[in-house]
């Protein structure tokens, strides 16, 4: 059984979050701490916990996750200017919700490489 996670609170709206776009399978949200002046987090609505269990979602599951980055990316006007995405996984990684979500980050340069 997978652990009760900030981000399925958020989806099931018992925490507030800034919801910048819902979809029957992904939600966005502003990071409550972010690190660029774009932070926004995209979760697939059936939920994993993380990207080493990706293959527990469908080949159709994985792909509407990924389109519906985009697709949020492209909601928030950045498809010109650019941005990142990242997937932080495991310890390593500094994956802190055990929750499978997507980091969405722009308004600023990036640098590479990462930290
Ligand atoms: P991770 O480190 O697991 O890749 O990213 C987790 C992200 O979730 C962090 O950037 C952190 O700021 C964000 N976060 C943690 N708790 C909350 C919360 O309650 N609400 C929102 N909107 N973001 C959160």
């Amino acid at each position: 059984m997978s652990i009760d996670t900030v981000f399925d609170r958020i989806l099931r709206k018992e925490l507030p979050s800034e919801i910048v776009f819902e979809s029957d399978h992904v939600l966005a949200f502003k990071d409550l701490n972010p690190q660029a002046p774009v932070h926004v987090l995209v979760i697939p609505k059936k939920k994993i916990s993380s990207f080493n269990v990706i293959s527990d979602l469908s080949a159709r599951e994985i792909g509407l996750f990924f389109q519906g980055v985009s697709l949020v990316a492209q909601k928030l006007g950045l498809a010109e200017s650019g941005y990142r995405i990242v997937l932080n996984c495991g310890r390593h990684g500094q994956q802190t919700v055990d929750y499978l979500h997507a980091h969405i980050l722009a308004g600023r340069q990036m640098t590479w490489p990462p930290g």
